[in-house]
């Protein structure tokens, strides 16, 4: 068995996270059985620098030729780069714009993990943490207001908030699919109390549900959500929502992790394309010192596995060996308090692939 993998390592520390977890990568590929073939494009800063744009078309044909594409970071250091322009359409991040656009990714995918080793990290009290979180937001991408009609006049504006049957069916299924490999609770979150749009969406909601009988359904408004997140971050498995409430929600629990080197994403396309990448940026105050935290993309190529290549248990030899290198000490700076074990980033690489 062998997959294609279009790899865009972009900017600042994405080269670094990369190159580290195709590491990874390829140890697992062994020892699973399978070869994964890599393609490079260029995206971002350096795609602009060697092309004129920040998504060539090249890299694009290389993505639709691929079974799943991961991201390193794109974009230079904020307020001084040298890409910093006034045409909004030739920054680096109009490239992440584009291709998701191209690639057609409506769903996008955001766990927030907080592990036992790193409990400390969370702002929320340690009786709220207690063992660890572990929440998955499923946010849909590509419709709602962020897409609706825009207006504006001299003395109003308005942006309008629609959804369609087709586009709240497919990411429900998203959730509740993931949910079937988590723990079987799907959330929903809406504003059903005053939104037209929401009654709808939960009304789909409800009857994809009845595909998955074995997964509980929960419907929650979307300010009681941003509450009980804080308040009970257990009591959610996988949190289901449109484009803007899920815009501030994933950001949310992201935060109650503490950690934004370990944070992983997913975007997914119809089908089983999709594209993973760190939440973090390109970080080029360290980029190239071997000293970013490797882990966000590390995870994120775990989710290819579980959601792009159907390799599960691949996906799961990579968290635990995560999990585990976490709990014997060993951190990048980033993550490091007095005592730890602080390793560079090609280090904890090594680290995890011994540990898988
Ligand atoms: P950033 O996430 O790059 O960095 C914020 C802070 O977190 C910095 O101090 C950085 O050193 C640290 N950091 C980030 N990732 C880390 C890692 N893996 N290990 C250790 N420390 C890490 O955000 P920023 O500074 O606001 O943005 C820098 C550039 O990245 C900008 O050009 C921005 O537009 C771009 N950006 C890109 C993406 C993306 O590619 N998806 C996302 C956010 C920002």
């Amino acid at each position: 068995m062998s997959y294609k993998i279009a790899v865009l390592k972009g900017d600042g520390i994405g080269p670094d996270v990369v190159d580290c977890t195709i590491g990874v990568l390829n140890k697992v590929a062994a020892e699973h059985g399978t070869v994964f073939e890599y393609t490079e494009g260029l995206i971002g800063g350096i795609a602009i620098d060697e092309t004129g744009v920040p998504l060539p078309g090249d890299t694009l044909d290389i993505c639709k030729r691929s079974d799943a594409v991961l991201l390193g970071a794109v974009g230079g250091a904020v307020g001084g780069s040298k890409w910093d322009n006034p045409d909004g359409s030739l920054r680096p991040e109009a490239g992440l714009l584009a291709i998701r656009k191209e690639l057609g990714l409506f769903a996008n995918l955001r766990p927030a993990v907080i592990y036992p080793a790193l409990k400390e990290a969370s702002p929320l009290k340690p009786e709220i943490v207690g063992e660890g979180i572990d929440i998955l937001v499923v946010r849909e991408l590509t419709g709602g207001i962020y897409f609706g009609e825009k207006h504006t006049e001299e003395d109003f504006a308005y942006d309008q908030m629609k959804y369609s049957t087709h586009e709240v069916r497919r990411i429900a299924h998203v959730a509740f699919k993931a949910a079937m490999k988590r723990n079987k609770k799907v959330t929903s979150v809406d504003k059903a109390n005053v939104l037209d749009v929401s009654r709808f969406w939960r009304k789909v909601v409800v009857d994809v549900a009845k595909e998955y009988p074995e997964v509980e359904l929960v419907h929650m408004y979307v300010d009681n959500a941003a509450m009980q997140l804080i308040k009970d971050p257990h009591q959610f498995d996988v949190i289901v929502t449109g484009n803007m409430f899920g815009d501030i929600l994933s950001d949310e629990a992201a935060m109650i992790t503490g950690s934004i080197g370990m944070l992983a994403s997913a975007s997914l396309a119809e089908g089983t394309l999709g594209l993973y990448e760190p939440v973090h940026g390109s970080a080029p105050d360290i980029a190239g010192k071997d000293i970013a935290n490797p882990i966000a993309t590390i995870l994120s190529s775990a989710m290819m596995l579980r959601y792009s290549l159907d390799m599960p248990e691949a996906a799961d030899d990579i968290e635990a060996a995560v999990t585990k290198v976490l709990a014997d000490g060993y951190r990048t700076a980033d993550i490091a308090k007095e005592g730890d074990k602080v390793v560079g980033t090609a280090r904890m690489g090594e680290l995890i692939k011994k540990y898988l």
